[in-house]
């Protein structure tokens, strides 16, 4: 049985078939774990790089279950991590190109999508930080400067005025905006399953209902419901489990889940759109620290999200009941303050979906080049156009390529690794709070919250 998903997976029309399961053990040249935009962009470029490769991938539910077929679709040019901590891997040029290769990304996912026929509503509009308040203001204007001073230029952001800002989108009381043109917005869970029948077209295989339980030099352990146990071998296996990798034996310190919660409105009437704005269908951000997050969707909604759901213990990731109603009233409410015009409005579906979190809070892709064991992940919430580099990197590994991409300072192991239970939980809860609190204070006095700080330094945001 397929388990809910998200209101963009039941949109798809006609709704995916699913595909069968692994049956017994099979060889192949790739082993790939996890249908989601990392390993199906790793097949996708590794079949670009050599069509004739044995690639499989093994999904333990269907193609786009985890956050590919949930998120909140921003094909953004830019990774999680501070500047420092890919500088301290690359240095000052090792982190710009790391910039460079992300922001163009975006545009190659476009070419992608075009050169398949994947029908998901990109659209590259560009991305807004909006500011209600003069703090969020002073916040924007200091992430410009510090873009200035790190090498970027007007063709990568800036800062709008509150004419400018509300000329683009008519968000209530707006006061300035950054702008960058490096976002473009898709249909996320339209482009995870178009992709997966893109490399099918190439040659790859994909099984669903397969869980792997372990990952071990040359071999994938895998777990069938009502068949059992079965393994597929291979010379190079990928894991590309994000928020999901503590599935597989010994990894449960690699990621933490983190969940993220998001509503879809009704399809607003031409009059709404017109009070509203938004010709360009930027993607857009509030300025809070537990920011929101929004894009106007290729029909006519409005998609946000953002209110997590308290990490759970044990790193548990059922993600397959709606969220809880307070939760969808607070995504209601924030859209309202944002647009007033809004306040009858219906919310048409609300899902979630677990990211991953590695210690390090920044991707990494990587192979090992002994055991033939590769990774990708860790994007936090900012892996969309992240996977595509992931794959494309992947494949270059895979392939034994010295290419520009395999000397970007992510690929290496994740540094650090998550405490033990019940560690992890205080930890992870704690700076939750924290940002609660800091969020409240910064509303209501409009001052910097030492609280927040604290906690940004802390969660290494
Ligand atoms: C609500 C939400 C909103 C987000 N919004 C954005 C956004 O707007 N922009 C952005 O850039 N990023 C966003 N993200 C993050 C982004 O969606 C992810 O970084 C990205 O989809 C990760 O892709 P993935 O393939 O690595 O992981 P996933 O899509 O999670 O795929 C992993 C797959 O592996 C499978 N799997 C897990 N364990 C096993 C196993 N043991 N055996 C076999 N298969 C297994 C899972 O079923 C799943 O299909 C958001 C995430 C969420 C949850």
């Amino acid at each position: 049985m397929t388990r809910q998903i998200s209101f963009w997976y039941d949109q798809l029309d006609p709704a995916p078939a699913r595909r069968p399961a692994l049956e017994g053990s099979r060889e192949a040249d790739v082993c790939i774990v996890g249908g989601g935009y990392t390993g199906l962009w790793t097949a996708y470029s590794l079949l670009a790089a050599d069509p004739s490769l044995e690639v499989v991938i093994l999904e333990a539910e269907v193609t786009g279950f985890g956050a590919s077929g949930r998120n909140g679709g921003w094909v953004e040019g830019k990774l999680a991590g501070d500047r420092g901590h890919w500088a301290a891997l690359g240095g000052h040029a090792g982190a710009l190109a790391m910039e460079r290769a992300i922001q163009r990304a975006v545009d190659e996912i476009g070419q992608v999508t075009e050169k398949e026929g994947i029908d998901c509503a990109f659209r590259k509009g560009g991305t807004l930080i909006v500011a209600q308040t003069p703090l969020q203001l002073a916040r924007i204007e200091a992430e410009v400067e510090a873009d200035r001073l790190w090498g970027l230029t007007a063709a990568d952001s800036v800062v709008l005025d509150a004419t400018a800002a509300a000329a683009r989108v008519n968000v209530d009381g707006v006061l300035g905006a950054r702008y960058s043109p490096h976002c473009a917005r898709v249909q996320p869970a339209a482009l995870a399953v178009g992709l997966g029948a893109a490399v099918e077209r190439a040659g790859a295989t994909i099984y669903e209902g397969t869980r792997v339980t372990a990952v071990e030099p040359g071999v994938a352990r895998t777990e069938v419901a009502g068949r059992g146990a079965g393994e597929v071998r291979a010379r190079f296996i990928v894991r590309a489990t994000e928020a999901y990798t503590g599935s597989i034996a010994g990894q449960d310190r690699v990621m933490i889940p983190l969940t993220s919660c998001m509503i879809a409105t009704e399809v607003l009437s031409g009059e709404t759109w017109a009070n509203i704005g938004w010709a360009e269908a930027e993607t857009m951000l509030d300025g809070a620290r537990k920011y929101v997050y929004i894009q106007r969707t290729g029909d006519g909604r409005i998609a946000i999200g953002g209110r997590g759901i308290p990490y759970r213990y044990g790193s548990r990731t059922d993600a397959e009941t709606p969220p809880p109603a307070e939760v969808v009233r607070a995504l209601r409410e924030r859209l309202i303050a944002l647009f007033p015009v809004l306040s009858d409005v219906t919310v048409a579906g609300a899902w979630r979906g677990v990211l991953g979190a590695p210690r390090q809070w920044a991707p990494a892709v990587g192979l090992d080049k002994k055991t033939g064991i590769a990774w990708g992940g860790g994007y936090v919430g900012e892996g969309v156009a992240a996977t595509q580099l992931a794959g494309k990197t992947l494949a270059d590994l895979i392939t034994g390529r010295d290419t520009e991409l395999t000397r970007l300072p992510w690929v290496g192991p994740f540094t650090g690794s998550w405490p033990p239970e019940p560690l992890r939980y205080a930890a992870v809860r704690g700076v939750n709070a924290m940002m609660d609190a800091a969020d409240r204070r910064e509303w209501r006095t409009d001052e910097t919250s030492l609280v927040g700080r604290v906690a940004h330094l802390i969660s290494g945001r």
